[in-house]
């Protein structure tokens, strides 16, 4: 579980195996425009966590991914208190959920 409290006081925590679905990486995604879950094994974990610049985290999963650079919006997108609340799963196409 990550946990991650915002700047405005809201705490989010977000599952590793969640996480691992919403991989924005190219591998996972493909360079379309429309992003989406991809569920993962629910046992994996993390292996390290480094801060890519500023603007995002990047994540080594234990299954051995490593190429999905997260950034904050990216992260505060799919956080289940950010609208639709919930975790999300689906696709996210054109800045918004599609469940
Ligand atoms: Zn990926």
């Amino acid at each position: 579980m990550l946990s991650i409290e915002w700047e405005d006081g809201v705490v989010s925590r977000l599952p590793l195996a969640y996480l691992r679905g919403w991989c924005p990486c190219a591998a996972c995604q493909g360079h379309g425009t429309v992003v989406e879950f991809h569920p993962a094994a629910p046992g994996v974990g993390l292996e390290l966590m480094a801060e890519a610049g500023a603007y995002a985290l990047h994540l080594r999963f234990t299954d051995g991914h490593d190429s999905g650079i997260y950034t904050w919006t990216w992260l505060r997108q799919i956080a289940p208190e950010s609208p639709p609340e919930g975790y999300k799963q689906g696709r996210f196409a054109s800045g918004r959920f599609e469940g």
